[in-house]
């Protein structure tokens, strides 16, 4: 007999997400994968959908490609094993351990239609747009969704491969060669990620803009040289310490004042490459790109950077040490995961495991 009823976190509205029982999703369709759930990375897009949502998640009408909307379950950073699959799966078998790429496109027999199927206006995330999530004991998808996970990878590595991938994504699409100079502005998960993406893609200087200890700290621990913008002009710093400005500026904060800064502390001819997701309107003086020759381009998630991500993290990079400051059961999520992130700035990567 298998199991009927699980654990799982469902947002119901801002500041009422339940841990409660609910039934164990089944494989509907032939190219589906059903997962059991080992890690599960709180995100801090899950952060501002507990605290002021709802942003991504369906409410009032159900998302076109899940067909679902709130109630749903959270939960988008993960990874698993897989313990069913419909029968005209091919890219993974019973028992493989996978990293999940929760995009929600238009997808067909098991691949994603779109070559660029993070830019389907129907974009939504599997964990925030219904259809599951990773903050349950099991969830299904399809397998176009789930990648094998190297066997020297743990299960707490798998849950980092999303937030990396957005960080590799983002500098993967910037202008940034081998020994240019970039500034970080914001040192959170996806900051840090984004100081390692350009490690790996060869920055020469890497400058960190944070204000919380614990994050400046990391910020170091990684490489970076960490500028607070507390304690000094961020923008005069930075272009005295790059002589004359940074090539790339990554701005990850959504601060209206901070995407100011993050132009400014480039040289001319430079770039802005925009990650943040932002609450409103943010405004600046186009001169300020004019006059320069600057660039300004935004990111959205990542497509079709999993397999780099992986054979990135073999080589040492995104390492789970560095990034993961708490595990807690799926019981205490709330508490111990949300609440701790919202008032605890130490926390960095919080990590939940259904299954213990
Ligand atoms: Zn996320």
């Amino acid at each position: 007999m298998s199991q009927s009823s699980m654990q799982a976190a469902v947002w119901y509205a801002a500041k009422d997400l339940r841990v409660e029982q609910v039934p164990v999703p089944t494989i509907s369709d032939p190219h589906e994968v059903k997962v059991k759930v080992a890690t599960c990375g709180i995100c801090g897009s899950d952060l501002h959908e507990y605290a002021a949502g709802p942003i991504f998640i369906p409410v009032g009408k159900p998302h076109p490609i899940s067909g679902e909307q709130a109630p749903i379950i959270m939960g988008h950073e993960f990874a698993g094993e897989v313990v069913e699959v419909g029968e005209k799966v091919t890219r993974v078998k019973v028992g493989d351990r996978v990293a999940i790429e929760p995009i929600l496109s238009p997808n067909k027999d098991g691949a994603y239609q779109m070559e660029r199927y993070n830019l389907t206006p129907l974009l939504g995330f599997h964990g925030l747009s219904g259809g599951g999530g990773g903050f349950s004991e099991f969830t299904v998808m399809g397998e176009h969704m789930v990648h094998k996970l190297p066997d020297d990878l743990s299960f707490e590595q798998g849950a980092l491969v999303e937030p990396a991938a957005v960080a590799l994504h983002a500098v993967r699409q910037s202008c940034l060669k081998a020994g240019d100079s970039a500034a970080v502005f914001g040192a959170g998960p996806i900051g840090l990620m984004t100081i390692e993406a350009l490690k790996a893609a060869g920055a020469a200087q890497i400058y960190a803009v944070e204000v919380a200890p614990s994050r400046k700290a990391k910020a170091e621990a990684l490489g970076a040289t960490v500028v607070d913008p507390q304690q000094e002009d961020v923008v005069a710093k930075l272009q005295a310490l790059s002589g004359g400005g940074v090539d790339v500026a990554f701005e990850v904060t959504g601060i209206p004042a901070v995407l100011n800064q993050a132009l400014h502390s480039t040289h001319e001819g430079g770039e802005v490459v925009v990650v943040s997701i932002w609450e409103g309107e943010a405004s600046f003086q186009p001169n300020d790109l004019v006059i320069k020759e600057r660039t300004m381009k935004g990111i959205i998630a990542y497509r079709h950077v999993y397999p780099a991500v992986m054979a990135l993290m073999q080589r040492g990079y995104f390492r789970a040490e560095d990034m993961v400051t708490q595990r807690i059961p799926l019981a205490d999520i709330v508490e111990e995961g949300f609440e701790a992130l919202l008032n605890d700035k130490a926390q960095v990567k919080i990590i939940v495991t259904p299954n213990h």
